[in-house]
């Protein structure tokens, strides 16, 4: 049965008793009630390409959303032609309350916020051990965006066999961070692939990582089926290759969870974080920060942050981090 095929028939009450027969008609009802809900796995150019049950639908956003932005996670109503048939285009009507919203700023001078994933719970940040080297500063970048979009961050360091992970944990310990370790062999024979997966069930994913840390590989693994993944992004935008510009969603084989893939990132601009949002990420921490000026900075005389570090209550490393990474937003991730 084509449940959405027609979303003002009368059959659709039958349908789905619940939607209209428990509801009053009133006239504040939301309009759309009876559109089918859709998760958008990518966008290119203002065509949408989301799931509905277990087909995929290209859509567009209509008219009535306004400037109201639809990314990558969202979750949507979708009314029109529903079929996922050659040329159809369908509209989303509205976009379900967000989880989590990963935005960045596209560089330091850009004032513009972008949102880069909805609803995602974790960020995996790729980084190579060595070829090329980590960027310690890239990785602070990353964790502030997680910490201040209330996603947990995972740890993905790659070619351990180029140089040990060791140094490079220890800068990320008193953050407690989960991590993977892997070497070039395992991205090959899909090792990597096997310990990574054991961090994604049940959760929604986006990976973050520049060009030539092995995150491509990585994904590729997860979602060896990423090939027919991609076949409906080429069906989107006709032109036989995948789009670099949004992120696309991809589902993992044999679990309930989500890879996001995202565009390599080579900027993580922070000009949006706010840092009472970012401490929340330190529950140690937060009990000590009542006693700190207005907007504090954390980083300045008054905070009181130093004395609760002193007294006892928390791990002064912690502290060390949170200001490191909180100073990450004034610096440019080269220094
Ligand atoms: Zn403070």
């Amino acid at each position: 049965m084509r449940r959405y095929g027609k979303h003002t028939d009368e059959d659709d009450v039958r349908v789905r008793p619940g939607r209209r027969g428990s509801r009053p008609r009133t006239s504040i009802r939301p309009k759309h009630e009876d559109a089918a809900e859709g998760f958008v796995l990518t966008v290119d150019r203002g065509r949408l390409t989301c799931l509905v049950d277990d087909r995929t639908i290209t859509a567009m956003k209509a008219r009535e959303l306004g400037r109201k932005g639809v990314v990558v996670g969202d979750r949507v109503g979708i009314v029109g032609d529903l079929s996922g048939a050659k040329d159809t285009l369908a509209r989303i009507v509205r976009v379900e309350e967000r989880s989590s919203v990963l935005r960045r700023t596209a560089d330091d001078d850009d004032p513009y916020e972008r949102v880069v994933v909805a609803n995602a719970d974790q960020l995996a940040i790729v980084t190579a051990l060595a070829d090329p080297p980590p960027r310690p500063r890239l990785i602070d970048r990353c964790l502030v965006a997680a910490y201040d979009a209330g996603l947990e961050p995972l740890l993905v360091l790659t070619k351990s066999d180029l140089s040990p992970a060791g140094p490079l944990l220890e800068t990320y310990e008193p953050l407690g961070v989960p991590y993977v370790v892997t070497s070039r062999e395992e991205l090959v024979d899909g090792g990597a692939a096997d310990r990574v997966r054991e961090q994604l069930n049940g959760r929604i994913t986006a990976f973050v990582g520049h060009s030539g840390v092995g995150k491509t590989t990585l994904v590729n693994a997860l979602v060896p089926d990423r090939q027919r993944a991609t076949g409906v992004v080429n069906a989107v935008t006709g032109r036989g290759r995948h789009t670099t510009t949004s992120a696309l969603a991809l589902p993992l084989p044999g679990g309930d969870g989500w890879v996001i893939d995202t565009p390599g990132v080579r900027s993580f601009g922070l000009n949006h974080v706010d840092p009472s949002r970012v401490i929340h990420a330190f529950p140690d921490l937060v009990p000590g920060a009542e006693g700190c000026p207005r907007a504090c900075s954390h980083d300045e005389p008054d905070c009181a942050l130093d004395a609760w570090a002193a007294e006892g209550h928390a791990d002064p490393d912690r502290l060390y981090s949170l200001r490191r990474l909180l100073a990450t937003r004034d610096r440019r991730e080269g220094d």
